[in-house]
């Protein structure tokens, strides 16, 4: 094989000539392989298996990379490009005072961050007040006006009347809500708006904190959340729930939600019941562990708050009942690009690496239902990023991103 030292050619010449990548090992989004290759052309892969029986030419441009680790680009499972970390900016003020060009002048370079980190895919789970803004966010990055990932959108996100932020205004005041409310047969009517505004799925929270002392607890019926899942299902769409309680997740089943967000206090009953009907959990470790910090908890040396405590007991629930994880943190509660602590999260917590890089590729595609990416197979796009060491070995090797490619571009060389 040729071995060449590559790296100056810009995106453009890339793009045309095909090019191979020789790692020392390929993780396909399911399995490990040593000794195969990769071959790029266009946007798109061409081959993938062993070299031995790679029948391609010897003039082929081939990339190798000695040390490293190549693996789908990832794809981040619950993210909210429209916002970032509440300690630096609570998120009433995000949501309240910060102007619609502002939030998506400062979302095209989150964007950018989540790519470089090598989350070429991205779930988001809300513009949270920023109305319809993901619509235009994904045109500009589809066009490649800007660099992001590939977007699933759900646009403003459905809450019942009364529960969502921000609260802290007289009653008689009426101010924008950082999510779209809607109750009964209206809920009908929402989500085809929502979808006519380009959600690629929707969003519902099927509990929030508007219980007795800001406590959460369920907020829309079974009947309710049913309405929202046949009119999005009709239209080929997903539901996701946001969900902490027990109550709310159980109603959230029971109308034949398939996805539920967060599930802090999820029971084990509520777990057999999700790995019975397959109904899969993104746990969002991240956030939880983040908001905690900025509360002023410094580390795991200190007392550990409730809500950690809890989170640890209820995935560790999860995984025993065999729930289908997936790999979200909600990033944007804290750092954009800094998307990897969930993933070590979920390793801390109990999951085996690999079973994590499962999640945060092919399982977040299957489940996500998110065509072309999340495998690395001939013809599915050339989303690829490239680590130093083996992040199966040790998790945190995903931050050393050395390169990403997308869609046959490479976006990051180092
Ligand atoms: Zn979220």
């Amino acid at each position: 094989m040729l071995t060449l030292c590559f790296i100056s050619f810009t995106v453009q010449s890339q793009k045309k000539t095909p090019y191979i990548l020789k790692p020392d090992r390929i993780f396909d989004g399911r399995t490990m392989h040593t000794n195969w290759i990769v071959k790029v052309n266009q946007d798109t892969i061409a081959y993938v298996g062993s070299a031995n029986n790679y029948k391609g030419t010897l003039k082929d441009t081939i990339i190798i990379l000695k040390g490293m680790t190549l693996i789908p680009g990832m794809i981040e499972g619950h993210g909210h490009l429209f916002l970032y970390p509440y300690n630096q900016k609570a998120w009433n003020d995000q949501v309240l005072k910060e102007s619609q060009s502002y939030r998506v002048v400062r979302a095209t370079t989150h964007a950018k961050k989540n790519v470089l980190a090598g989350f070429t895919s991205f779930r988001d789970l809300g513009t949270e007040g920023a109305g319809y803004a993901d619509f235009g966010l994904k045109k500009a990055i589809d066009e490649g006006l800007i660099i992001g990932p590939r977007l699933q959108i759900s646009s403003k996100a459905i809450v019942a009347t009364g529960s969502y932020g921000p609260k802290d205004v007289a009653p008689e005041i009426t101010i924008p809500l950082g999510a779209e409310e809607a109750d009964g047969e209206n809920l009908i009517k929402v989500v085809r708006s929502q979808i006519r505004a380009g959600a690629d799925f929707i969003k519902v929270y099927a509990d929030y904190r508007w219980g007795k002392n800001n406590t959460a607890a369920p907020t829309f019926s079974v009947k309710e959340l049913k309405l929202i899942v046949n009119t999005a299902n009709s239209s080929g769409r997903q539901v996701a729930a946001h969900a902490s309680t027990a109550e709310g997740m159980r109603r959230a089943i029971e109308a034949g939600i398939k996805i539920i967000e967060h599930g802090d206090s999820g029971t084990p009953e509520i777990f057999n019941l999700m790995a019975a009907k397959k109904v899969a959990l993104c746990p969002t470790l991240a956030a939880g562990y983040s908001i905690e910090r900025y509360k002023g908890w410094i580390s795991e040396q200190h007392k550990t708050p409730q809500r950690i405590i809890q989170k640890k007991k209820s995935f560790a629930q999860a995984l025993k009942a065999g729930v289908t994880i997936l790999a979200g943190g909600d990033v944007g509660v804290f750092e954009h690009g800094n998307n990897v602590l969930e993933l070590e999260m979920m390793v801390a917590y109990g999951m085996a690496p690999k079973a994590v890089l499962q999640s945060v590729t092919a399982v977040n595609a299957q489940v996500f239902d998110m065509p072309k990416v999340g495998e690395i197979k001939i013809g599915n796009y050339a989303d690829l990023v490239v680590v130093k060491g083996n992040p199966t070995k040790n998790i945190s090797d995903l931050r050393n991103v050395k390169m990403v490619i997308k869609g046959g571009d490479i976006v990051l060389n180092k």
